[in-house]
C-alpha cells in the first residue's frame, strides 16, 4: 500500500516531542513555497529515513521505498560526531538516541605489537564544549530503529518495504520513480538514498569505477561481559600497524564493544555487510597484533568480510529533479568515520533546500553546498588508510616518533575540527 499524500497545505503530521535541551532549529531564508512538493525517497537506510523525518516535521508529502522487505539495518556500529549528532538533537531525537548510544570518554591510539597508548581526543562533555554536540556510539540497527520509530510515528505508511526503486524518468513538469514490480511512482522530486550500489547513479552515471583498494575490513560485535575486566572502557581505540589498522569502540551503553579490522590483503572483493568469515581466518589476518586485539576477536560471534573499494567524487548529485543522497552520491572509505555523518547532513540540508526553493533550485543549492565538503572527506578518508598503516609503525622506536609527530594535538585539531564544527542547520540557504 502506498501511504496516502498529504494535501497541500495540510497540518503537519505530529513530531516526536523535543526533551529537554533539544529543539527544532530550522533556518529558512525565504518563506515557505505556497504548494510544497511530492517527495519520493529511494532507499530507508540512515540517509533515507533521515531526509523523510525532516521533511515530514515540515509537512510534506513523503513516501520512501526500500528494496528489502524487512525494515532493519546489520549489526555493526556507527560514530557519530558532532556534525551529525547536533542534527539527530535538531530533529528531536537526543533522548531516544540517549537511551541506546554510548558516549565515550575519549579516543586513544594504541601500537598492535606493545600496547603502547597514546590519548588523542576527549570525548564526552569535550565534545559538547568545544563543537556543541556530542560524540556517540551507536550500534547501527538501534539508530536505525530510533529513525525508523520517528517516521512512523509522523507517517505510518509512508515506508514500502519490498518496493526496488529500478529506475526514473523525468519531465519539466515531475518525476516517476519504476519499481522492480513494473508499478510507476510519480512525485515532484525523487531523493535517491539507495546506498553505494544505487541503481540511481548508476542510471545517471553508468557503472562507474570502483577500485579495490587491495585492502579489507573484519567486522564483529562482542558482549563486553566476555572481555577481560581491563578491556571494559568507554573509549574508542585505534590500534594502527604495519598494514593493518583494527578500530575498536563501545556501544549500548557500553554492554557491546564493536570490532573492525582493516588489513591490507587482495583476494577479498566483495562490497557487502553480509559475508560471513571465520573467527579463526580474521586471527591469521591480524596473527602478529596484540593480545588484547585477539581477546576480542575469541569473542566475536560472527566475524564479517567486507572488501574497500574507492570511488572518485562525482561531478554533480542532481539531475533536474533527481537528486543522489548518501553513499549513493559520495561513497567513502570508513577511514575518518564519516560517512553516516554525512548522510545526515545531506538529509537536512536538501529538507531545508526544498523548503526554501523550488525543486530544481533546491537540488542545485543542495549540491552547491555539498559537492566541496563531501570530495573532501571521501579524499581525506583515503589519506588516512596511509597514515593508519604507516611502515614507520612496523618498530616500536620509529612507531613512537611516528605518531607523537603525525597525532599531536594541532594536527589532530586541523584534520578533525572542520569535521566536528559544521553545521548543517545553518549552510546552503
Ligand atoms: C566498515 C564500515 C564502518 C563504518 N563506520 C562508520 C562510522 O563509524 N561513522 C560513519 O559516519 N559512517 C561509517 N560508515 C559509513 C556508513 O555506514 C554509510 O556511509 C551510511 O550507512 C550511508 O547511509 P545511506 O543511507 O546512504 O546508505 P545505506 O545505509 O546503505 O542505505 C541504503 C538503503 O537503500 C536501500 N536500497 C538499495 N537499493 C535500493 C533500491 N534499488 N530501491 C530501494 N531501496 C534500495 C538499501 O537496502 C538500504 O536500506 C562505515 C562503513 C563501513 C563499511
Amino acid at each position: 500500500m502506498l501511504a496516502a499524500p498529504l494535501q497541500p497545505g495540510a497540518a503537519p503530521p505530529p513530531q516526536p516531542s523535543p526533551s529537554r535541551g533539544e529543539g527544532v532549529s530550522w533556518h529558512t531564508a525565504s518563506p515557505p513555497l505556497p504548494v510544497k512538493p511530492r517527495v519520493l525517497i529511494a532507499g530507508a537506510g540512515l540517509c533515507g529515513l533521515t531526509a523523510a523525518l525532516a521533511l515530514l516535521q515540515r509537512g510534506y508529502d513523503v513516501r520512501v521505498f526500500e528494496q528489502a522487505t524487512e525494515l532493519r539495518e546489520v549489526g555493526a556500529g556507527v560514530q557519530l560526531g558532532a556534525n551529525g549528532t547536533r542534527l539527530l538533537i535538531a530533529l528531536g531525537l537526543e533522548a531516544a538516541m540517549r537511551r541506546v548510544v554510548c558516549e565515550p570518554t575519549a579516543k586513544e591510539i594504541r601500537l598492535w605489537t606493545t600496547g603502547q597508548t597514546w590519548p588523542v581526543f576527549d570525548l564526552g562533555v569535550d565534545s559538547t564544549e568545544h563543537y556543541g554536540a556530542p560524540y556517540w556510539m551507536a550500534h547501527r540497527g538501534d539508530f536505525h530503529g530510533v529513525l525508523l520509530a520517528a517516521v512512523r510515528a509522523a507517517a505510518p505508511d509512508a515506508i514500502r518495504a519490498g518496493a526496488a526503486g529500478v529506475g526514473f524518468e523525468q519531465t519539466s513538469d515531475g518525476v516517476t520513480l519504476l519499481l522492480a514490480n513494473g508499478e510507476h511512482v510519480s512525485g515532484d522530486v525523487l531523493l535517491a538514498a539507495d546506498g553505494v550500489h544505487s541503481p540511481t547513479r548508476r542510471q545517471m552515471f553508468g557503472e562507474g569505477r570502483a577500485r579495490f583498494t587491495g585492502i579489507m575490513a573484519w567486522r564483529g560485535l562482542v558482549p563486553m561481559e566476555r572481555l577481560p575486566e581491563h578491556m571494559r572502557r568507554m573509549v574508542g581505540t585505534i590500534w594502527m600497524g604495519h598494514g593493518g589498522h583494527v578500530v575498536t569502540y563501545p556501544l549500548r551503553r557500553g554492554e557491546i564493544l564493536n570490532f573492525v579490522g582493516v588489513v591490507e590483503r587482495d583476494d577479498w572483493r566483495v562490497e557487502s555487510w553480509t559475508e560471513q568469515g571465520t573467527r579463526e581466518e580474521c586471527a591469521r589476518d591480524l596473527a602478529r597484533w596484540h593480545e588484547d586485539v585477539h581477546a576480542i576477536i575469541r569473542n566475536i560471534d560472527t566475524p564479517f568480510k567486507w572488501a574497500l573499494l574507492g570511488r572518485d567524487p562525482l561531478p554533480h548529485f542532481a539531475d533536474g529533479r533527481v537528486c543522489l543522497m548518501g553513499d549513493a552520491a559520495h561513497p567513502t572509505l570508513p577511514f575518518l568515520a564519516q560517512g553516516a555523518n554525512m548522510a545526515l547532513e545531506d538529509a537536512v540540508i536538501v529538507a531545508r533546500c526544498l523548503d526554501a526553493f523550488p525543486v530544481v533550485e533546491a537540488l542545485q543549492r543542495f549540491q552547491a553546498a555539498r559537492l566541496e565538503r563531501t570530495a573532501a572527506i571521501v579524499r581525506g578518508s583515503s589519506d588516512n588508510t596511509k597514515r593508519f598503516h604507516n611502515p614507520a609503525l612496523g618498530d616500536p622506536a620509529s612507531a613512537t616518533a611516528y605518531v607523537d609527530r603525525e597525532f599531536a594535538a594541532e594536527k589532530m585539531q586541523e584534520r578533525y575540527d572542520w569535521l566536528y564544527a559544521y553545521d548543517a542547520l545553518r549552510v546552503a540557504i
